[in-house]
């Protein structure tokens, strides 16, 4: 089974833990308003408001004249992030970051430890609340597609478990919009066939649907289907450290675009440095409104960690791709790959021993559990 963990609203969540003063108080964090700079995260009372993620800062100030706007402290969150996988390492080596706040965990191998993976999920949920006071929805699946969905459909503070039998009657009346890859455009014309549920594409023909949008049909109807098939990649094998951004609506201002690329291209730097980890890679990855992505790369003439070299080489990249003209854009990322040799080498040599290390770890812990540790152990494991 897959759990997929989110943090609420991340950062603003950290900032207030931090700040217990501003408890109830519509926060967001994010670059200056007199700067042009862009919200990274809101809390749930400034939501309220209207004020989401990646919108300037001015604009959110205009729907919410008392909003508090605290800067981005990415030192912090990253440390957060590390406590937090931490917390995750208890129970499984096998997990894929997605972002600072965000990461699928494959728990079959743990399921035989520490029982069912939905007791996991809601163990991982009980330690973040109690050691990092924060909160985080989690989906518990068989599979991402269906983790991912499960844990986002009941935030704040989600918990929602979808045994395999009851897969299909979780999907078939959500909108066909939570299907990955079904964008503003494939949505309209799916609606233009009647199509309008996940059950209404799993009972179209696949025929159909792949001679309509090729290999993106195919897709669609799988995961419809509630087939998918990607494994949990983990960190140990990772080969880029990426962040990346979706923009609640398409964005063409070219100010609000770097701002948000200058964000993400720390956020990367201070994880990279985080993990003493160097790259020679610089990549952006660039979704347009009409779904098409791109990516552009730059190899430096040396492997790095910095955050102005990488934030240098992001914009010269993105201004290279604005010069084939500004279309609206839904998605932008950054990623650092071109780890150095000697990384990479113990990295496929050593991961065995990594990862069987790391089960020795959940293996003493069980040992602890039910052996005379246990109250040296005790707040974590009993209950
Ligand atoms: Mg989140």
């Amino acid at each position: 089974m897959i759990i997929h963990l989110d943090m609420d609203a991340f950062f603003a969540s950290v900032e207030l833990r931090e700040r217990p003063e501003l408890a109830g108080l519509p926060v967001v964090v994010g670059g200056s308003a007199s700067g042009r700079g862009v919200v990274a995260a809101a809390s749930y009372e400034a939501r309220r408001y209207g004020v989401v993620s990646a919108m300037p800062v001015a604009s959110a100030i205009r729907l919410c004249p008392d909003l508090v706007c605290l800067p981005v402290n990415m030192t912090l969150y990253v440390s957060v992030s590390k406590q937090i996988h931490e917390i995750f390492y208890r129970y499984t080596p096998e997990i894929e970051p997605l972002s600072l706040d965000e990461a699928f965990l494959d728990v079959s191998a743990s399921e035989k430890l520490f029982g069912p993976a939905a007791e996991i999920a809601k163990q991982i949920k009980s330690d973040i609340k109690n050691e990092c006071q924060l909160i985080v929805s989690a989906g518990v699946a068989p599979n991402k597609f269906v983790a991912k969905i499960a844990s986002d459909i009941d935030k704040p503070d989600g918990f929602v478990v979808i045994e395999p039998g009851t897969v299909q009657d979780f999907l078939d009346p959500l909108p066909i919009k939570r299907i990955w890859g079904v964008g503003k455009k494939t949505e309209q014309l799916l609606q233009q066939a009647g199509m309008e549920t996940i059950y209404d594409v799993r009972n179209k023909n696949p025929d159909w649907l792949i001679q309509r949008f090729g290999k993106l049909g195919d897709h669609i109807y799988r995961l419809a289907n509630g087939q998918d098939k990607r494994a949990v990649i983990s960190d140990a094998k990772a080969k880029s450290i990426s962040a990346e951004t979706t923009f609640a609506s398409d964005v063409q201002d070219k100010d609000i675009l770097l701002a948000m690329l200058s964000q993400l291209s720390e956020q990367v730097a201070v994880r990279l440095r985080d993990k003493d980890v160097k790259g020679k890679t610089v990549s952006i990855k660039i979704r347009f409104h009409d779904f098409k992505t791109i990516t552009r790369s730059k190899t430096l003439s040396e492997i790095t960690f910095n955050t102005t070299f990488i934030w240098n080489t992001v914009k010269e990249l993105f201004l290279q791709v604005l010069k084939t003209g500004v279309r609206p854009i839904r998605l932008v990322g950054v990623s650092v790959s071109g780890f150095s040799a000697k990384e990479n080498v113990q990295g496929d040599l050593f991961e065995q021993d990594v990862k069987q290390d790391k089960l020795d770890v959940l293996s003493d812990e069980i040992n602890q559990r039910f052996g005379k540790s246990r109250i040296h152990r005790g707040r974590k494991l009993t209950k």
